[in-house]
């Protein structure tokens, strides 16, 4: 089969690789579409992500979906031709994060496409690839395989949207109009947010997220006074959701956060120790919390794409075929021109 390998930084082959050997509570899925994610372009341009190096030839792609084409032998509930979007997730489903209902903290996680535990676990963007059972998850036929490739990044900001609490009623604050901030705009609305916010450097992502939705954008090079109002009397959003990976953009947070509200931290920081403005953290009582990937949200997501309770059509930028992975990665690495790339085979 096919596949988009990563063997440094910038050097992508679209090359043949052995396809493994299905295990019985296994499944085969024939690739429809996959989308390219912040972390595959930190791989592809700078043969790393976070403090995780790429040491061996990497498959990249952990967005991805498609259509079911084999079955392992104790495979049940999926049949042969069932469309669907794959969990990149692969759980142990034995340790004891697994068992108390936290499998995005598996002490054996592994993640498709991702270079953390070596050997590297190889990820979805190849013409064929191998998920355990429960990693498939079924989407009616109304739903594009483009759609269903971002259940992943949408479980992201469910899990997201979960950690930052209640959120109806709430005023909302979104650093970062990435494909992730955009998403967690449009959960954090379909949670019952009353007024969201997001911030961005850069004006054309921003246009988006107001297609989508937002009630305030906020250009955060051009105006930054537009945010720093809300600093009076000690904030003004109850909940801030960091999507940048940005170290300043984290600390302009507290700031603007509330007496007793939240600051929840989604983007992934550089390696090494980021400043948080602890006084403030200490005398509004403010909570800071992590959230990472997701575990049951997958499903909620699925289903929320299924339902058409959200629409993530405003951040679909482009389809590409494999064949210009390369400019694919270059387009999507492009605020001005995209949120959302996809590749197809
Ligand atoms: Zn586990």
């Amino acid at each position: 089969m096919r596949a988009a390998v990563l063997h440094a930084a910038k050097d992508l082959r679209i090359e043949d690789v052995p396809e493994r050997a299905l295990g019985a509570d296994e499944v085969r899925v024939r690739f429809g579409a996959g989308g390219i994610c912040g972390s595959d372009l930190s791989y592809y341009f700078k043969g790393r992500v976070g403090d995780f190096d790429v040491r061996q030839p990497l498959i990249l792609g952990h967005e991805v979906s498609g259509t079911v084409e084999a079955l392992g032998t104790s495979v049940s509930g999926l049949a042969i031709g069932a469309r669907v979007a794959v969990n990149p997730s692969r759980a142990c489903l034995t340790c004891d994060y697994c068992r108390a209902g936290r499998g995005n903290l598996c002490r054996n996680m592994r993640f498709f496409g991702s270079a953390a535990i070596f050997p590297h676990v190889q990820g979805g963007f190849s013409e064929t690839l191998i998920a355990r059972a429960d990693q498939c998850v079924p989407v009616p036929d109304h739903v594009s395989m483009r759609v269903a490739a971002c259940a992943e990044p949408l479980a992201v900001a469910v899990h997201a949207c979960r950690r930052a609490g209640e959120l109806a009623g709430r005023s909302v604050l979104i650093a970062g109009a990435g494909p992730i901030g955009i998403l967690l705009a449009l959960v954090a609305r379909r949670m019952g947010a009353a007024f969201i916010a997001i911030t961005d450097l850069v004006e054309a992502p921003l246009a988006v997220a107001r297609a989508a939705g937002v009630d305030e954008t906020i250009c955060v090079a051009t105006a930054p006074e537009q945010l720093e109002r809300y600093e009076a009397d000690k904030g003004y959003f109850d909940i801030a959701l960091e999507a940048t990976g940005s170290p300043q953009a984290l600390a302009s947070l507290f700031k603007v956060v509330r007496p007793g509200g939240r600051v929840v931290q989604v983007g992934m920081m550089p390696p090494g120790v980021i400043p948080v403005p602890a006084n403030i953290l200490m005398a509004r009582e403010i909570d800071f919390v992590g959230a990472f990937r997701f575990h049951g949200e997958f499903q909620t997501a699925v289903d929320y794409l299924s339902r058409g309770l959200i629409d993530v059509t405003p951040i679909l930028s482009a389809d590409m075929p494999m064949g210009e992975a390369d400019a694919a990665f270059v387009l999507a690495a492009d605020r001005n021109r995209a949120i959302k790339v996809h590749l197809t085979f």
